[in-house]
């Protein structure tokens, strides 16, 4: 089996899909290689592709704040998108490129082997959870996937842009508190 390292020297050769063509940077994911909680998104935007690391543009601001919200430190989670290069003009990813580069994400969870996975917003609940995944109707809930316990909430763009939806986005992020703790309970 892989090790984080080599899966991601191995990514950065990737040229499955016609992303690669416009990336400045393969954005791998970053975080403690043996998070507990696994926050997923949905792809690059400018400034991860000008940088090479994910969420670190607005976006990534408020992600830090709604990680930080509930007692974690962004370096003790892990943070991974669907794809790993940019669309262009930050479009949402074709199914085949977010077919082609779910494998990549795979591997990533196996190795990490999060107790918990946060996706952030549509395309990465259907990627995950289920192709029909209504954002608005279905976020907040739990699923369980083999061993993992896997939760949507709204993409941290979508709350800049509509602030209303922060109520609903902290309940989330309190529910995933809350597993959290019972999780980890559980193990002791
Ligand atoms: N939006 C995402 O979905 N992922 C990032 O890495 C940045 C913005």
């Amino acid at each position: 089996m892989y090790n984080l390292k080599e899966l991601e020297a191995f990514v950065h050769q990737c040229k499955r899909c016609p992303l690669y063509k416009n990336r400045t940077n393969v954005v791998f994911g970053e975080g403690n290689p043996q998070a507990d909680v696994m926050f997923i998104g949905e792809g690059p935007g400018y400034y991860e592709d000008q940088m090479g690391r994910p969420f670190v543009g607005r976006a990534g601001q408020l992600l830090d704040k709604m990680i930080e919200s509930i007692g974690f430190k962004r370096d003790e989670v892990y943070i991974a998108n669907i794809v790993k290069c940019r669309p262009p003009n930050n479009r949402d990813p074709h199914d085949e490129e977010s077919e082609k580069c779910l494998d990549f994400l795979r591997w990533q969870v196996k190795i990490v082997d999060p107790i918990i996975i946060v996706c952030l917003g549509a395309v990465s609940a259907r990627n995950i959870i289920d192709k029909n995944f209504r954002i608005t109707q279905n976020r907040g809930v739990w699923y369980k996937r083999g061993k993992f316990n896997i939760i949507a909430t709204y993409h941290p763009a979508a709350l800049l842009r509509d602030e209303s939806k922060k109520i609903d986005a902290w309940e989330d992020l309190k529910s995933v508190r809350n597993k959290y703790d019972e999780l980890m309970d559980k193990k002791i």
